[in-house]
């Protein structure tokens, strides 16, 4: 299978236009939860691109529970992130929900992210492996090891090599956390599998305060970078507050994270 470590047994590392995911240096994706204004992509993305992150993260088209919170600006989002993120040279990450809309996204976006709730959405697998953009493929909340790979399976059969998975933790009986983030599966994986695989700590605890420690684990544990909400006013933040990261935490937060990433023989 093409998902499979035999396939690739030295590993994969997937190339976003310049910036490798999967090799020694730890990939850093940060940015707001929710494209709300130019103003706040921009200050967020300023602190990010400061402190070390290379990729610029946010949500033009937003998987929401509730069909009455804010469902994101869609393509004026997408405009958004593109001009922020090429005034500071960065690459972007955003998700697409509808197959309708790959080819429009990826005219912005120099990764494809499939959230939580589309691990299983096949049409949108079938139409994100016709291209070339790389692909986040985040782990379903309620799937096993082995229904992520078959998801991952689908892109890669249908032609397009480049993708990076993404824990984000389950559901469990636990409700202290938002999430169960599942460490585990990063060793599991790497086992498993010659793809590369980042941590989402945000999404993955829904607690500012876990964030940092989560983050530590996660590269100790071998990921291969990280995916960070980061918000300069978390309080008045449309979506996801809670989880986000403030410009100046995230700044600590990489301080910290640097002896981490050396101990295990990495660079940042
Ligand atoms: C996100 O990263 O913006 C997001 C909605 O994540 P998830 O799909 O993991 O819930």
């Amino acid at each position: 299978k093409f998902a499979s470590r035999e396939y690739h047994p030295e590993g994969t590392v997937v190339d976003v236009n310049g910036i490798p995911v999967g090799g020694k240096q730890v990939v850093i994706m940060a940015g707001p939860c929710t494209v709300e204004t130019y103003e706040q992509t921009w200050e967020s993305a300023v602190a990010c691109h400061a402190a070390g992150a290379t990729i610029l993260r946010g949500g033009a088209y937003k998987p929401s529970t509730s069909p009455y919170s804010f469902q994101g600006h869609g393509e004026e989002g997408l405009k958004i992130l593109r001009d922020v993120a090429d005034k500071l040279g960065m690459r972007v990450v955003t998700e697409v929900m509808d197959p309708r809309n790959v080819e429009l996204v990826c005219r912005y976006a120099d990764i494809l992210q499939i959230g939580t709730r589309n691990m299983q959405n096949y049409d949108l697998l079938r139409e994100v492996g016709r291209v070339r953009t790389p692909v986040l493929l985040k782990r379903g909340m309620w799937a096993r090891i082995e229904e992520w790979m078959q998801a991952a399976e689908y892109i890669l059969v249908g032609g397009n090599p480049n993708v990076i998975l993404c824990e984000r933790g389950i559901r469990t009986f636990e409700t202290h956390t938002r999430n169960t983030l599942d460490l585990s599966a990063v060793p599991a994986v790497k086992e498993l599998s010659h793809l590369p695989i980042i941590v989402d700590p945000s999404q993955g605890t829904g607690k500012r305060s876990l964030v940092e420690a989560m983050s530590k684990a996660a590269i100790a544990a071998g990921a291969d970078g990280l995916l960070i909400e980061v918000h300069p006013h978390p309080d008045q933040a449309l979506k996801d507050g809670a989880q986000s990261l403030t410009c100046e935490g995230f700044c600590n937060l990489m301080r910290n994270l640097r002896p981490v990433v050396e101990a295990v023989g990495r660079t940042l």
